[in-house]
């Protein structure tokens, strides 16, 4: 077995360890990127292909150069959700436009970019095990039939949902999230469509609700070029996804004799983050550590902020000559008042609808005014209710909505919660030492969540 050296070795070419790699080459440190694919496959990655928020993507790699490549339509400026029983809630973005981008070249180029700026890209190179005395010291992988051992002052775990890593790292002793069960994840697959003719919603992704507290997108690429997949959360029974998506398709006009390009499906995390991502010499990010919306199963974002302040991080504990927990914490505390605190206050809505049918939501859905709805998604839509619209609008959701009061009680009561479960996360301690404490206020209010809406706990 031969050995390589080096000062950071990250495990996974996708969104998140392209950023880690890249920030870490940039600040000079010598590191690896391990990706088990080769060099053609690499990149191919099941994915609805959406991206909100891309102005927030770090300033590691030349992203005008990604945008130029990748970014096939700029032009999202609306989510549609399309409602089976009633009228279609259309819900403008206000600053930050989203994109659909062509989800593989965009995964080349963030490669070619990590290996750019100076990390050493290593393709058909699979990871099997975990290298530890006492921290992590380094990965074994194998490539081309030859096993390597590679070693490392950290390791960046960014092997995606349901990493190897963690299965073989002895995280005994450690804070690192391991309440991680199988039920936490959705599983989830698209197709990517070539239509006849232009599609009507270029300017919008389109969600559909199915059973099973899952969803339907239809994502254009461009006009005739749609990403359209679905999923459904894996506490539910599971639902054969390629015949149900073929099935809707099947009844949509504007798929007549369209062509389908590319068929993938993979899991994704659909939960809180993990607590902490950290171990001595290990870190975690982007789905290997849950920084997914669990509503909407946007994880590009997160995971590449994640890659960068992980890498971050670690080019600051290498230099000081202490890559242990404490260390490292200051990663797990940038991320938990980042968007942390926002995907854990969505998980509330998550474990609120897997306790419903969607039936009942799709008719409370219905029966409440689309402006109304849009506020309490805490949109602003593009028209506000005049006095007598409001007064209108709310006789008629009392008439509406009979039947599904005690829900919509039980909804408010969790939309107070995630309010509160966010300044928890703000509150995120800057020190180990606090973190059980930190804990515990937060499981506080998950136990309230729980009573509420009578859900199974999920961690
Ligand atoms: C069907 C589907 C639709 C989605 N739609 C969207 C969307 O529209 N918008 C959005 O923002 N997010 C979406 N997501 C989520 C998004 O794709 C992920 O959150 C994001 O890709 C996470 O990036 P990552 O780098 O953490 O992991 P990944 O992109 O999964 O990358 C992990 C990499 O690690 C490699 N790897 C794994 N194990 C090993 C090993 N042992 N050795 C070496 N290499 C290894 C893999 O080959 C892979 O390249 C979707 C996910 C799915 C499954």
């Amino acid at each position: 077995m031969t050995t390589e050296t080096r000062d950071i070795i990250v495990v996974g070419g996708g969104t998140a360890g392209c950023f880690a790699a890249a920030t870490a080459a940039q600040n000079g440190l010598d590191v690896a990127l391990l990706e088990r694919k080769s060099e053609d496959d690499a990149g191919h990655i099941a994915c609805g292909d959406a991206i909100k928020g891309k102005s927030t993507f770090p300033d590691v790699i030349d992203r005008d150069h990604l945008r130029a490549e990748s970014f096939t339509n700029e032009n999202i400026r609306r989510a549609l959700f399309v409602n089976p029983k009633g009228d279609n809630i259309d819900v403008p973005f206000q600053d930050d436009s989203g994109a659909v981008v062509d989800r593989k070249r965009y995964g080349e180029v963030l490669l070619e970019e990590a290996d750019r700026v100076g990390a050493d890209v290593q393709y058909n190179t699979v990871v099997k095990d975990v290298v530890q005395n006492g921290k992590v010291n380094g990965v074994e992988g194998i490539y081309d039939g030859d096993y390597i051992e590679y070693q490392a002052d950290v390791v960046i775990d960014a092997a995606g949902a349901l990493s190897i890593l963690q299965d073989k790292t002895d995280f005994e002793g450690t804070s690192y999230d391991t309440n991680v069960t199988y039920d936490q994840f959705c599983s989830a697959y698209r197709e990517v469509i070539e239509t006849k003719e232009p599609v009507e919603y270029d300017d919008a992704i389109v969600f559909k609700p199915t059973e099973e507290l899952g969803y339907l997108w239809y994502f254009p690429r461009t006009e005739t070029e749609i990403n359209a997949g679905l999923g459904f959360q894996m506490n539910k029974p599971p639902i054969p996804l390629v015949d149900v998506l073929k099935r809707d398709l099947e009844e949509r006009p504007e798929f007549e004799e369209a062509t389908v390009k590319d068929k993938l499906g993979a899991a994704l995390p659909t939960r809180r983050p993990y607590d902490s991502a950290v171990a001595p010499g290990f870190m975690s990010v982007g789905d290997a550590a849950g920084h997914v919306n669990p509503t909407t199963g946007g994880g590009i974002p997160g995971a590449a902020k994640a890659g960068h302040w992980a890498a971050e991080v670690a080019v600051e504990a290498i230099a000081d000559g202490d890559v242990g927990e404490r260390a490292l914490w200051e990663y797990n505390q940038r991320v938990q008042t980042d968007f942390g605190k926002k995907f854990a206050a969505m998980d509330l809505y998550n474990i609120f609808g897997s306790a419903h049918e969607t039936d009942e939501l799709t008719d409370i859905v219905t029966a409440l005014p689309g402006q109304m709805l849009i506020d309490i998604m805490g949109k602003k839509g593009e028209t506000s209710l005049s006095l007598p619209g409001k007064i209108k609008a709310a006789v008629t959701t009392v008439i509406n909505t009979r039947g599904h009061w005690g829900t919509l009680r039980e909804a408010n009561k969790v939309s107070n919660l995630a309010s509160d479960i966010k300044e928890i996360y703000a509150d995120y301690p800057s020190s180990q030492d606090e973190f059980d404490g930190w804990q515990n206020r937060r499981d506080a209010l998950m136990d309230d969540v729980y009573e509420i809406t009578g859900a199974d706990p999920k961690y």
